[in-house]
């Protein structure tokens, strides 16, 4: 076999789990059809380290945002990636919304994140002066990380722990053979070319599901959804009138988490993202200007200092989700296949968020799996 294993996709799911192989023994390749790592999902996201809070009790999206957190603050404090807990909070805007926040703070208590509390009118002035709410959900230490940097290093210790990183291949196709499997690849200049790897490791986010199809993985239940987040960016100075992660109370079922504010590192201010879904599953990353109505709509009563006018729009990134519209929520896909008679191929499907949060954990769930 020329490779040991082959992960596919050098988004953050990618690198982090081929960081987590180095010393693996025998050589671990990564694929990616772009230039360089982490250009399409994982540089458009909000960069926010979450705390675990909504998920399903006992779902790998739960578990591995609870113990992914821990591990992405290590990660950065040992290596000095910039981060700030800048805290979270969820801000009951109208009637019925506090007992909401009752239930999301025993819902997250369940799901192992212990430092949720509620508070009111006083505290909330004295953290976030400018937001107008009398009830909120506190959490202190979901934060804000820089994406780049992060990857960055993962690709830094993934060439250092033995891998080789291939930038401009595309996976065309996956046959199966005796002990493994043989890959075909499109590079930069249109040259195909092939090799044989006994694992596989799909992490190709927005293109995962097609991956799987090359091995034969169709099943409706893995089929993958996008569905599109806009940004706008605050303009006019209105930035420094908010330090933290503003969350309205979430609607039951819906697919995000309700248009909010983030933060960056910089000191920049943005809202959103919406949740677009993208019928004909075509990556568009435009924004639409008029959305922003909407955006502003949807802020007024909590961010009374943000005006039409502060808006302007910004990225898009896109949601790999495993539901349609009307679906139920669904859990992250992380499978070793051998019960398809694919052993050793590992299917990531439907990491939407938290993905950025849980990277590290998932990736010790798919070595595990492995038991590399
Ligand atoms: C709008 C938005 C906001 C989000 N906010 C947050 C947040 O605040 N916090 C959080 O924890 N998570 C967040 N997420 C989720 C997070 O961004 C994702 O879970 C994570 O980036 C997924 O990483 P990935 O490596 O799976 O995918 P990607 O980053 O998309 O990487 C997949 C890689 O596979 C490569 N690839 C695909 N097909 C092929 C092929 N055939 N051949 C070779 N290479 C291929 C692509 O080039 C790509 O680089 C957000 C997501 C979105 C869309």
């Amino acid at each position: 076999m020329d490779a040991e294993v082959t992960i596919i996709g050098a988004g953050v799911i990618g690198l982090s789990v081929s960081a987590a192989l180095s010393g693996c023994k025998g050589p671990v390749f990564v694929i990616d059809r772009n230039l360089s790592f982490g250009q399409e999902t994982s540089s458009r996201n909000s960069e926010v380290i979450h705390s675990g809070i909504y998920y399903p009790i006992r779902s790998l999206k739960g578990k591995l945002c609870t113990e992914g957190k821990k591990k992405i603050y290590d990660y950065c404090n040992k290596n000095d990636i910039s981060y700030r807990k800048c805290g979270k909070l969820i801000v009951a805007s109208k009637t019925g919304d506090t007992q909401k926040l009752l239930e999301i703070l025993k819902r997250s208590q369940r799901n192992g994140v212990t430092d949720g509390r509620i508070i009111e009118k006083d505290e909330i002035a004295e953290i976030e002066p400018y937001v107008k709410a009398t009830t909120a959900l506190y959490f202190p230490t979901s934060g804000i990380i820089d994406s780049h940097n992060l990857m960055k290093q993962l690709e830094a210790d993934s060439v250092i722990g033995g891998s080789q990183m291939v930038y401009g291949a595309e996976v065309v196709g996956i046959k199966k053979i005796k002990d493994g499997y043989r890959i075909n690849l499109i590079d930069a200049d249109k040259q195909k070319f092939d090799f044989s790897t006994k694992m596989i490791i799909n992490a190709a986010g927005l293109d995962a599901g097609k991956i799987a199809g090359y091995l034969g993985v169709n099943d409706p239940d893995y089929r993958v959804y996008y569905w599109k987040g806009e940004y706008f960016g605050v303009g006019n100075g209105k930035n420094k009138y908010v330090n933290s992660l503003i969350y309205p109370v979430p609607e039951p079922n819906t697919v995000g988490l309700g248009i909010h504010t983030t933060v960056d590192l910089g000191g920049g201010l943005k809202l959103g993202p919406n949740a677009i879904w993208l019928s004909d599953n075509n990556p568009d990353l435009k924004v639409d200007p008029s959305h922003s109505v909407h955006f502003y709509e949807s802020v007024r009563n909590i961010l009374p200092f943000i005006e039409l006018d502060d808006l302007t729009p910004d990225q898009a990134g896109i949601r790999t989700k495993l539901q349609k519209p009307g679906d139920p929520v669904r859990d992250f896909i992380i499978n070793e296949e051998t019960n398809r008679n694919l052993p050793g191929f590992v299917n990531l499907l439907g990491i939407e968020s938290p993905g950025l949060t849980a990277c590290l954990a998932i990736a010790d769930y798919v070595k595990d799996l492995l038991a590399l």
